[in-house]
């Protein structure tokens, strides 16, 4: 995740791994579902890097999509030019005006395309004659990036804690949706759902009518909680409030977007569309660095009929050699219906899960959507505590897993300021990956769960 190392003896990349002691694997070839170390070990990527590699590694088709764009045309500015990959991708998004949403912006990674969407909700708003909408709603048990605007919209304790003097002000949060801890026993999914979009409506009156200007939200929680999917009714009754109180729904699929969710938008689950949607990790499989912003028509009306432009430009936003990668996947989910294969391993992975591990004494949730499904452990299942702080369970279980040989994303846990959150590991396979590999990923992670369960305490 951080990408700079301080090296004893020469300069290097510095890994969150170093700090902590631990040598980093070096991976030196990924092929499929599988990448391939330095040492000779073959790890099974069931999280295809961070929900990234959606058709898997090393796809040829890919590859000479992208030489192909080089030779021809490996970069150009924007501001006077566009080119016929970022134009023919934007139209594979967004011709057919999913939901309404009708252009797209093309930049380099998810941190940049959330920015880029809190910005466009603030200029919409200049430009609308209602400059007084400088507040955004996000939720706790959140992710949205890296840099300072998605630091502060990110409800991590542990992401926002260096910085917290420096970060936005006009940004609050409210409570996820994460039934397994915080829906009432006697709680309906319709009662939970409008109690989310009651307390919303009241964090909007309480910054004051006619001052936030969106509700930022990932459409499935993903890295932050593991996996936090909505319940029926939830989106709906936070899009009702937010269309009382002229608020702009942005809906963050960077990690679950893209097929992940076994429908190539996860918002299609759930009944309502967003204003603003960013996309990113799975849109180019990881084969080049893209992300991008869908947005309404009606959003982009208001810029033409106001200052005529987005005031966002970026040096490498519409990269052709990107773009090119990003159609490229896309022909690939079309022609290898990807989507609608990896619907069949839903189901596969999902009940391997809950057959080998569901009773295990400190597995209390197996969750998700799609292929992108997490479990939260608890020390207790009747109580559903979570482990003591000083334990790093998700790490020592990221690390047993790893150690037979299967790739998974980990979640700290614990009690926060924000609530509690158990730890947690994550699941994101490539979407084509074969029965055979889940057969083998399920097998390797009982036997990594088994091993550190097995620890003395
Ligand atoms: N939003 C979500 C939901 C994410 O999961 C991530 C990355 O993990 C980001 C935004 C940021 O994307 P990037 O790391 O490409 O900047």
């Amino acid at each position: 995740m951080s990408p700079v190392r301080i090296d004893d003896n020469q300069g290097s990349c510095l890994l969150y791994r170093d700090l902590h002691g631990q040598k980093p694997e070096t991976v030196v070839e990924a092929q499929g579902s599988y990448l391939y170390l330095d040492d000779g070990r073959k790890i099974l990527d069931a999280c295809a890097g961070a929900a990234v590699a959606s058709i898997g590694h090393g796809d040829q088709r890919v590859i000479q999509a992208v030489a192909a764009q080089m030779t021809t045309l490996s970069y150009h500015h924007t501001s006077r030019l566009t080119n016929p990959a970022a134009e023919r991708l934007g139209r594979m998004l967004v011709g057919h005006r999913p939901g309404g949403l009708s252009h797209a912006i093309f930049l380099s990674s998810g941190s940049e395309a959330n920015e880029s969407a809190i910005k466009l909700a603030r200029q919409y708003y200049v430009e609308l004659g209602e400059p007084d909408r400088v507040h955004i709603i996000s939720r706790n048990n959140s992710y949205h990036g890296n840099s300072i605007g998605c630091v502060s919209l990110t409800g991590i304790p542990s992401r926002r804690r260096h910085f917290e003097p420096i970060l936005m002000t006009h940004m609050s949060r409210v409570s996820p949706c994460y039934p397994y801890r915080y829906k009432h026993e006697e709680e309906s999914d319709e009662d939970y759902a409008e109690r989310l979009g009651a307390e919303l409506e009241e964090e909007i009156l309480r910054v004051g009518e006619g001052k936030v200007a969106a509700f930022f939200a990932e459409t499935v929680g993903g890295a932050a909680a593991g996996n936090l999917t909505p319940v029926p009714g939830y989106f709906k009754a936070i899009r009702r409030v937010c269309d009382k109180y002229g608020v702009l729904l942005i809906l963050d699929e960077i990690m679950c977007g893209m097929g992940r969710t076994g429908k190539m938008h996860a918002w299609e689950w759930e009944g309502v569309v967003p204003d603003i949607q960013t996309i990113g990790k799975g849109l180019n499989g990881g084969y080049q660095a893209l992300s991008a912003v869908l947005i309404q028509q009606s959003v982009v009306d208001v810029l033409a009929r106001g200052s005529g432009a987005f005031a966002n430009g970026q040096t490498f936003q519409c990269h052709p050699a990107a773009a090119a990668a990003g159609i490229a996947v896309l022909s690939i989910f079309e022609s290898d219906s990807v989507v609608a294969t990896c619907a069949k391993r839903v189901e596969q992975l999902r009940q391997a899960l809950i057959d080998q591990l569901g009773d295990h004494p400190n597995v209390g949730d197996i969750r998700g959507r799609g292929l992108f499904l997490s479990i939260e452990f608890v020390a207790d299942r009747k109580t559903k505590a979570t482990f003591p702080k000083d334990l790093p369970l998700a790490a020592m279980l990221d690390n047993a897993i790893f150690q037979r040989g299967v790739s998974v994303y980990s979640g700290f846990g614990k009690g926060t300021a924000d609530g509690v959150v158990g730890d947690h590991i994550l699941f994101s396979p490539p979407l084509n990956i074969s029965s055979q590999e889940i057969a083998e990923l399920v097998t390797a992670v009982k036997a990594g769960i088994e091993d550190v369960f097995a620890l003395p305490v």
